[in-house]
């Protein structure tokens, strides 16, 4: 026992690392002996930017004394238990690594073994430290995710580089931010139930109060073209449907609280389906549901089968559009336009469609105006049971959809429509998803980059 603790007292692993630090820190300090000895001596921005050049050297190189200290028994182990069977397995090799960490590049030295019952390899040190697989590891790879959901991936590892004076490859990043953001499904990207409730419940104003849940539907459209090898012909790009769902508290005092938004191209079909999913975390006994959407059927479809229980309101800009388009075409650019557009939308609005129906189907117009007035007329029909505008606004829902037209903004096109940028149908549906999401960050990566190294 006394040999033992003769041993610790001659072995401190913090003043190893104190050694080592130092040393780093000679070494460091030694790179700055031509400062000294310039003929004016450097300004204060120019020590500065000397400062991030120079960082990860220092502060890599004492990171890496901390972890070759602290991991040191894994770096030499040679013998470790199976993660399946528990069976006690002799090394087979030593795999070399090199990590790139906000502070600089740490190598480790890590060993390799094989479980021949199990069919499974692993090094146990990746586990331990939770080492990304990649080069980036998470705190690096957060950084690039966070701009890159907001711009293309080679300008966000271009300014991660730049505004952290780590490298990071452009191809590097590319590559893992796609396998990451992939992992952003709607899973992932819509908050739990114990989530929503706690927003329902901080929105009431008192315990029996039933907040606005307000549910808005709409497509936007993203430029989309299929995938080629490098110098063959891609073929012409073509625009598919963004189709989005943003859902929103609207309590009394004016707030919007959001609950989730969830942008894909994908069909009608597949849509409904997303939508049942985050239905299905709602409580729809907490909350009075109003459905906003524009008169397009697959709308409607989605939203009644969804949200059974939810108070259709058809949106009022699109339906205050329709009836415009009837006045041009009728009245064209006068007075007794703009008379007639107001008298309209007020007898709407007091639920007085039938009677604006009437009036006009007994519009005497020409052929240009009749066909117009007649696509009013339908579209008033099928969507007579959303139009009690008065009625909405005195319960307190909301009547137009600009909050889904402001997320398709923000959300799809924001990104996806810059200058000359065409999408795969996949990687423009992951960057959807990741800016549906705030959640991307290390937590949520560790967590993806723990079930993508789990055997
Ligand atoms: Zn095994």
């Amino acid at each position: 026992m006394g040999c033992a603790a003769a041993r610790v007292l001659e072995f401190d692993p913090l003043e190893e690392v104190r050694r080592m630090a130092h040393e780093q820190l000679d070494q460091w300090l030694e790179q700055m002996r031509p400062l000294f000895e310039q003929e004016k001596p450097p300004t204060l921005l120019e020590l500065s930017q000397h400062f991030t050049r120079t960082r990860p050297q220092l502060l890599g190189g004492v990171l890496q004394s901390l972890a070759d200290a602290l991991y040191a028994h894994l770096q030499d182990q040679r013998q470790a238990p199976c993660p399946c069977c528990g069976k006690t397995i002799r090394r087979k090799r030593r795999d070399p690594k090199r990590c790139n960490t906000l502070q600089g590049p740490v190598d480790l030295e890590r060993g390799y073994f094989y479980c021949t019952d199990c069919r499974v390899g692993f090094h146990p040190l990746d586990q331990a430290m939770e080492l990304s697989r990649a080069f980036h590891q998470y705190d690096v790879e957060e950084k690039v995710l966070k701009l890159a959901t907001e711009m293309p991936y080679e300008r966000a590892a271009e300014l991660v580089s730049d505004l952290t004076g780590v490298p990071v490859s452009n191809r590097h990043a590319h590559q893992r931010v796609e396998q990451v953001v992939q992992l952003a499904d709607l899973e992932t990207v819509i908050p739990d139930r114990q989530e929503i409730r706690r927003r329902i419940a901080q929105a009431k104003k008192d315990p029996d109060d039933r907040p606005v849940l307000v549910v808005a539907l709409d497509g936007a459209h993203a430029p989309t073209r299929s995938r080629a090898k490098r110098n063959t012909k891609r073929g012409p790009g073509k625009w598919r449907e963004v189709k989005g769902v943003r859902l929103y508290l609207a309590p009394e005092d004016g707030r919007i609280v959001p609950l989730a938004s969830w942008h894909q191209i994908q069909d009608a079909e597949a849509m409904k389906q997303d939508l049942q999913q985050i239905a299905a975390r709602i409580p729809q006994d907490q909350v009075r549901i109003a459905l906003l959407g524009d008169g397009a059927a697959w709308v409607w479809n989605t939203l009644e089968t969804c949200f059974p229980e939810g108070r259709p309101v058809l949106d009022y800009y699109h339906c205050a559009e329709h009836v415009h388009k009837v006045a041009d075409a009728h009245y064209g650019n006068c007075a007794r336009a703009i008379e007639w557009v107001e008298a309209t939308l007020a007898r709407l609005a007091a639920n007085q469609v039938d009677a604006v129906i009437w009036g006009l189907q007994r519009l005497q117009a020409d052929a240009f105006a009749r066909a117009e007035i007649d696509k009013l007329i339908t579209y008033l029909q099928n969507h007579r049971q959303r139009i009690d505008y008065d009625a909405c606004k005195a319960e307190g829902l909301p009547i137009g959809s600009g909050a889904i037209e402001s997320a398709n903004k923000f959300i799809s096109h924001a990104r996806l429509k810059r200058s000359g940028a065409w999408w795969q149908t996949a990687t423009a549906c992951c960057a959807c998803a990741a800016r549906c999401t705030t959640a991307l960050s290390t937590g949520c990566s560790r967590n993806i980059g723990r079930r993508r190294s789990e055997f």
